[in-house]
């Protein structure tokens, strides 16, 4: 099923497969898991091409954000899998003699994995691993602005896996909606938030449990670090985390910094120094920054730059190039607050600098806006850490580094608020996709009268 055609049957046979418990075999579980092991390691060459055609992104990336990221969660997921199927005994009241109670999971029936074009192979693959371990029938509809890799997912990956349970259908919106009016058992949507309220809506009418993968902007704080190595450091993070992560197209990507007045001036002087030894003299010639993903894409960040509210915040960078849809990485400091830039998320390589008096305003600065996906605090204050965790709202906090936390198994995934709902990663993503059933296992050996009708007092007051 690759295509839209007699999609209800096709559902409804999937249906009736899932019906059948095969997926529930632990023996299928892991068949699957080992081969979208092989498809990326097998395809890993493909896999790069199609990631170079579509997004201009570098190997080292494709394999730090996708491929390599994508084994490590296989390789857990199968030395994981027999434990987390597993059920566990659960604590019981004294009074509850000779009782025992577990948790069992079960799978949720026919699951619907809807992807965003930025990570087309992590964000579509990550979320399979989960409902494969976890033991339901799935139908991924990967981007269709990411075409060489949707269209490798769809040819290619299903050769490795029981297509009678493991299905990609390409498409758009249109597509995609048609998906939407079927009857599924859960909807895990990684998108915009406009999107996202589409996929809830959709969800109603059959009560159909969603995920909601998220953006936003998401910022990144920096304290003035005294020792010039720590700076340089926190420099180089943001960067990377920044131009380096699919040219800021990454909704963990970090979206604006939050910087004191008077330490502003020394972070662009070194971030200067720096863009230009990770990404040359000339970063158009440069394969280490992605491209942008399309032409609508390029105008929209194009159109945040050439905003006449902005006008003389640029400090360094602003060259474009349309035709290899190029944006160089391109620093601000302070454009207004009501400027497009500084309301919308970004999700390219432009970074706005916002100063501020003292640092600890940013507590504020971030908590009167949207719960951000991620928040970054680059600071050895553990005061500050502290106040952060607590005074605000995010996804996550990551303390003098970004992105690391997407690759951590252990680290649950996702947004709050208007970043999203729901988590997955490592077991995250088994339970994201699992029903906890409850379990109660009660003996004959001994009962209670006063548990029974009719009610007197005297029962009451044992
Ligand atoms: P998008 O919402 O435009 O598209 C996501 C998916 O929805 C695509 O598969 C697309 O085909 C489908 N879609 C688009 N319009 C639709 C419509 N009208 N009806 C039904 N389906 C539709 O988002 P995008 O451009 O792919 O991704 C960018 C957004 O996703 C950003 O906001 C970014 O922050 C967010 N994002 C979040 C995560 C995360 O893990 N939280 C990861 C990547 C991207």
């Amino acid at each position: 099923m690759e295509s839209m055609g007699g999609l209800e049957s096709d559902l409804n046979k999937m249906r009736e497969y899932y019906e059948s418990r095969k997926t529930k075999e632990a023996s299928w579980r892991q068949t699957q898991l080992k081969g979208l092991r092989r498809f990326l390691m097998e395809k890993q060459e493909g896999i790069m091409k199609a990631l170079m055609q579509d997004l201009g992104k570098h190997q080292l990336e494709a394999f730090r954000d996708e491929i390599g990221t994508l084994i490590k969660t296989l390789n857990l997921a199968l030395k994981s899998l027999k434990d987390w199927m597993s059920g566990k005994k659960a604590e019981l009241p004294q009074l509850a003699l000779l009782t025992s109670a577990e948790i069992v999971p079960e799978p949720l029936g026919v699951v619907l994995i809807i992807s965003s074009w930025n990570f087309p192979f992590g964000l579509s693959l990550e979320p399979v691993i989960g409902a494969v371990a976890a033991g339901n029938a799935v139908v991924l509809k990967p981007s269709e602005l990411s075409p060489a890799c949707s269209s490798l997912l769809a040819s290619d990956l299903t050769t490795y896996l029981d297509n009678n349970a493991i299905k990609v259908i390409q498409g758009g919106p249109q597509e995609t909606q048609q998906l939407l009016n079927q009857r599924w058992d859960k909807i895990f949507f990684t998108g915009s938030a406009r999107v996202g309220r589409v996929v809830m809506s959709a969800a109603v009418k059959n009560l159909t449990p969603v995920t909601l993968e998220l953006g936003g902007k998401s910022p990144a704080v920096v304290d003035s670090l005294s020792a010039s190595w720590d700076i340089e450091v926190a420099v180089k993070r943001i960067l990377v985390g920044k131009f380096g992560t699919c040219a800021g197209q990454a909704c963990i990507a970090i979206d604006y910094l939050l910087v004191e007045r008077a330490y502003c001036s020394k972070v662009v002087d070194l971030m200067k120094v720096w863009i230009k030894k990770m990404f040359g003299d000339n970063p158009k010639h440069s394969k280490t920054i992605a491209r942008i993903v399309n032409k609508h894409h390029f105008f929209r960040l194009k159109n945040l730059l050439d905003d006449k509210n902005i006008k003389g915040t640029v400090v360094y960078g602003g060259s474009m190039d349309e035709e290899n849809l190029f944006i160089e990485p391109t620093i601000l400091v302070d454009p207004p607050l009501e400027a497009a830039i500084m309301s919308e998320e970004i999700f390219g390589p432009l970074l706005p600098i916002i100063t501020l008096e003292k640092i600890e305003d940013s507590i504020k600065f971030i908590s009167s806006r949207p719960k951000p996906l991620a928040l970054y605090v680059f600071t050895k204050n553990q005061t500050l850490q502290r106040r952060m965790i607590s005074e605000t709202s995010s996804g996550s906090v990551t303390f003098n580094d970004a992105i690391l936390q997407y690759a951590a198994d252990s680290l649950p995934f996702g947004g709050v608020g208007e970043s999203g709902f729901g988590m997955y990663h490592g077991k995250f993503s088994f339970d994201t996709f699992s029903h906890q059933k409850a379990i109660v296992r009660r003996s004959f050996l001994t009962d209670f009268w006063f548990r029974y009708p009719p009610w007197t007092l005297n029962k009451y007051q044992l």
